[in-house]
């Protein structure tokens, strides 16, 4: 299968590339992002064939269906860490908690969020590359909490490949911070700086279009690669726990072959929901697509109202970190999907250079017939963890805001699909809050070990772990000294 840019082709770029070279290359003509030219489908044969296989063996399935060229035995090393994962017979498993309504536990992974999903099997096969090619890798990465650790953890101590990840010190939780700062590895810098995510994001952003920065790396014969979801590599492994999910409501007999349901997704970056996407174009019988988003509502007025418009807004912080987003990504693979390459290149280069467009009202209701969209805001998302920690299920706040798609947004009598991208351990202290309705400052050690006794559950021991490990990365430094400590990182 061969990848083509959402943006059209420029000078100097190939027109076409494989799979292989989009992992290492991931930025393409015009700034736009690798897509695959054509999808595979997922025929009757292909669902009744697999419809009853573990994880492991439907995710390969998926894959050679891409035909990517990544040889088998890779691809299969790849995703044998999945047995890492809590239960290796199960690894997302569906949890009905009413009706209609199943949850897909995507977070059973390291690092206890659903970025384990992508990063595990990704980060083995981008360091088989690498190696193979015998050049140096950098992998930069700003994390607000969840991409971080899943990305030190799966690239730690890999052969030909750097990493350095940005943190906005007191803009994560306590445990998502100690999975970084012990993380081990010879290969991995981990930096908190004095600002919030935004501040990581664009001190990141101005780094990658710095020269001097450029010419060091140059001198050291390194390359950029990224890890983040606009790495397609991350975009084909998110595309299979969709379809292990519709999978599994049809063994337990929940829906019959060919029945539609509905898949709610809590947004950021739109790589989830976009992996769901491609599902459905691939034949996964998908009613709609719920994008679930929090204050930061830009996601809810683009599908609802056909305006991508940030011209007046301002990050908000939420309780679901994960999802305080501005410039989403992804969306940008479903324009193309739909709109074709021309129209991508117009409406990206209007948001860069206005921070706004608008789809014409074809395109609005093109965009409407996969998907729609409702935002919750913190207090509903509180209530929503409390209803349900009562009922004896326990949802993280990013899940939490799936609650407001169920409610409103399933117009008709279908099963839904709602997933769940991280465990509550990450978020104990807002847990906590939730459930007690109050606003104290807890810390997350305090907060989890009240949860555990309250309501009976038991906080995973990696998580526990974390409190008593020793802390090998302490550098909190201001923005403009971040260039100087990754090239002294680099060049050590
Ligand atoms: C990354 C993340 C999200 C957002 O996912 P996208 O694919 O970026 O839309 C939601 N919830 C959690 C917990 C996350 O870590």
């Amino acid at each position: 299968m061969k990848f083509i840019s959402t943006r059209g082709n420029e000078d100097g770029f190939l027109k076409e590339v494989e799979f292989s070279y989009t992992l290492l290359n991931p930025s393409t003509s015009f700034g736009g992002l690798f897509v695959p030219k054509t999808l595979p489908l997922l025929d009757k044969d292909f669902i009744s064939k697999n419809y009853n296989l573990s994880y492991e063996e439907l995710a390969l399935n998926v894959l050679k269906m891409f035909e990517t060229d990544i040889e088998d035995e890779v691809l299969k090393d790849a995703l044998s860490l999945y047995k890492k994962f809590d239960d290796k017979n199960d690894t997302t498993p569906l949890v009905k908690i009413e009706d209609d309504l199943f949850v897909n536990e995507l977070y059973h992974g390291p690092t206890r969020a659903f970025k384990d999903m992508a990063l595990q099997p990704f980060g083995h096969i981008l360091s088989h590359l690498a190696d193979k090619s015998g050049k140096k890798y950098l992998i930069l990465a700003a994390t607000s909490g969840d991409t971080g650790p899943a990305t030190l953890d799966t690239f730690a101590d890999k052969k030909n490949i750097q990493v350095v990840c940005l943190y906005p010190d007191g803009g994560t939780s306590d445990v998502q911070r100690l999975q970084m700062v012990t993380q081990s590895g010879e290969n991995l810098k981990i930096i908190g700086i004095n600002g919030n995510f935004d501040d990581a994001q664009s001190a990141l952003k101005s780094l990658l279009s710095s020269s001097s920065f450029k010419d060091e790396l140059q001198k050291n014969s390194i390359s950029l690669s990224a890890a983040n979801s606009v790495n397609f590599g991350r975009i084909i492994l998110q595309i299979i726990y969709h379809i292990k999910g519709y999978f599994e409501l049809l063994k337990r007999g929940e829906i019959k072959e060919g029945e539609k349901i509905y898949i709610t997704i809590p947004s950021g970056n739109f790589g989830n929901a976009l992996g769901a996407y491609y599902a459905k174009k691939m034949g996964l019988p998908i009613e709609k697509i719920l994008i679930a988003s929090n204050a930061n509502n830009v996601l809810t007025d683009l599908i609802n109202e056909g305006k991508y418009d940030i011209r007046d807004k301002e990050l908000i912080s939420t309780s679901s970190p994960a999802m305080d987003i501005l410039k989403s990504s992804n969306v940008e693979r479903v324009l193309f999907d739909k709109f074709g390459a021309n129209r991508t290149r117009e409406l990206m280069e209007s948001l860069n250079r206005e921070n706004f467009y608008t789809l014409k009202d074809w395109e609005l209701k093109e965009l409407q017939s996969d998907f729609a969209a409702v935002f919750s805001d913190d207090v509903f998302g509180k209530e929503s963890i409390k209803k349900y920690a009562k009922k004896g299920y326990v949802m993280d706040p990013h899940t939490a805001t799936c609650i407001k798609a169920y409610d409103k947004l399933k117009k008709k009598n279908l099963k839904m699909i709602l997933c769940s991208t991280a465990e509550w351990t990450k978020f104990a202290p807002t847990m906590l809050n939730a459930i007690n309705d109050d606003n104290k400052k807890y810390s997350d050690l305090e907060a989890l070990k009240t949860i555990s006794k309250e309501l009976n559950i038991e906080i995973t021991p990696s998580v526990m772990e974390l409190f008593d490990k020793e802390i090998l990365h302490d550098v909190i430094v201001d923005k403009q000294l971040i260039e100087e400590e990754i090239l002294k990182f680099i060049k050590s």
